[in-house]
């Protein structure tokens, strides 16, 4: 993409509302902006890394052998009421009529809407095991939008259900998503921890979280400082007020509080704070027998599904990169999440070698399927470069005054280090990088 050409309206300001780096640095980098309260529009930046996030959730499911579908966004409220849900996910369901008076709702998730879409479909142990996901819109009527893409009341989220013949059956799956989940975060450049959790309105036999670790993160998570042991204060605590006045403290105010407990592996627990990303749920036959869901099995009973259901939130993912990735100037972006690897500088547009090298460059690395930018304004040198850092690219070339003397220079957003280079081992050098 040629700067010149692009919509990528980056800013000096920041919102006045907004508080954590990824709301600010997102905002400025022309990546998202405000439509309403929760509500979000991507612009070509943050629609690029959306995008990126979405195909490594993608592919990695895939591999596992989930088979992707795209369920109707708005439901009607029947579905709902068979499951009791209608009266139990209160206000945060948002509910609608049409001009015939029909009730419906924004879908917050989708455990209903899979359930019917299995029902009368999958009617023998046979067909057994099936997993189904999207990767869809939700709504949420939260009390609280904030942070950005973090807590918005529209957003993109990866839900997926799963059916079984068994509990035993059930569990393996929970276990084969829960190391699917492991590759998606790491993949995606992530310092994440897996944590015992709280089921809440989704109900359920057992759950668990995964928590990118960042100081600004809204949840609270016990870790051990040896063992892979991690849980959500909400499994830990009895009382709400408790959790409440912890998840209140700053990431520093919980390094001074001991916790009396020791892990069962007999190391110390800390104290950290974590962004939620992905949670997962051994549901049980709760939906399936509520919406009286059934299979024959092997002696032709019928009998309901055992299930599980499994989310990720593809757009929080989006600001949880850059709450973990970030500095004083702007969004540091991991290797899968950048939206360009490589952005081609031309200091000085008006000098006659510079442009040609960076154009000869540009078109090289297009060639070569690389994600390339070519700044080719006419900006000052100056703003282009805080421009870059805000944005945000791993690597920028340099073209400017040393190619005098056959030199450009690789800049690395993430060490802020610069690189010279002789002009004929630059392609050799970038692609060595990337
Ligand atoms: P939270 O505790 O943060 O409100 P939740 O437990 O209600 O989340 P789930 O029902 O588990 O959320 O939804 C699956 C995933 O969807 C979450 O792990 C989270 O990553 C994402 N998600 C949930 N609510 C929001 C939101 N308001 N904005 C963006 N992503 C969200
Ligand atoms: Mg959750």
């Amino acid at each position: 993409m040629r700067r010149s050409r692009a919509f990528i309206p980056t800013t000096k300001e920041a919102p006045s509302d907004a508080t954590l780096p990824s709301h600010q640095f997102l905002v400025r980098g022309g990546f998202i902006n405000q439509q309403g309260a929760g509500l979000y529009n991507f612009m070509p930046l943050g629609k690029i890394v959306l995008e990126k996030i979405r195909t490594v959730v993608k592919e990695e499911l895939d591999n596992a052998g989930c088979n992707e579908v795209q369920l109707s966004f708005i439901t009607p409220i029947s579905l709902w009421d068979r499951s009791g849900r209608s009266d139990t996910m209160g206000k945060e369901m948002l509910r609608i009529s049409d001009r015939h008076q029909n009730d419906f709702v924004l879908s917050p998730t989708n455990e209903e809407a899979m359930v019917e879409l299995v029902k009368n479909r999958v009617t023998s142990y046979k067909d057994l095991p099936l997993n189904l996901y999207q990767i869809n819109t939700k709504f949420r009527d939260e009390a609280r939008p904030r942070y950005g893409l973090l807590r918005g009341r529209e957003f993109l989220m990866k839900d997926g259900y799963s059916f079984h013949a068994s509990t035993e059956d059930m569990v393996r799956e929970f276990d084969l998503m829960e190391s699917t989940y492991k590759k998606i975060f790491t993949r995606l450049g992530l310092d994440f921890r897996v944590v015992e959790a709280d089921s809440g309105a989704i109900g359920g036999t057992g759950s668990k979280e995964f928590h990118v670790l960042a100081d600004s993160g809204e949840d609270t998570i016990v870790v051990c400082k040896s063992c892979d042991y991690g849980a959500n204060i909400e499994t830990i605590f009895e009382s709400e007020e408790e959790v409440d006045a912890l998840n209140e403290k700053s990431y520093e105010e919980l390094q001074t509080k001991q916790l009396d407990e020791r892990c069962t592996c007999g190391s110390d627990l800390s104290f950290k704070k974590g962004i939620e990303v992905g949670h997962i749920f051994q549901l049980g036959t709760k939906y399936s027998s509520a919406l009286e869901a059934n299979f024959s099995d092997e002696n032709g009973k019928p009998k309901p599904f055992e299930m599980a259901t499994f989310g990720i939130g593809v757009s929080r993912l989006v600001a949880a990169v850059i709450e973990q990735n970030h500095d004083e100037y702007g969004c540091v972006w991991t290797k899968e999440t950048a939206p360009y690897m490589v952005n081609i500088m031309i200091s000085n547009i008006k000098d006659e070698a510079q442009s040609t090298l960076g154009e000869e460059l540009y078109l090289k690395l297009l060639g070569e399927n690389v994600e390339v930018m070519l700044d080719d304004r006419k900006d000052r040198f100056g703003f282009k470069m805080k421009d870059a850092e805000l944005i945000g690219f791993p690597y920028t070339v340099i073209i400017g005054k040393e190619l005098e003397n056959g030199l450009v220079q690789i800049y690395d957003r993430k060490s802020k280090e610069k690189t010279s280079v002789k002009i004929g081992d630059i392609y050799k050098n970038i692609m060595e990088l990337i």
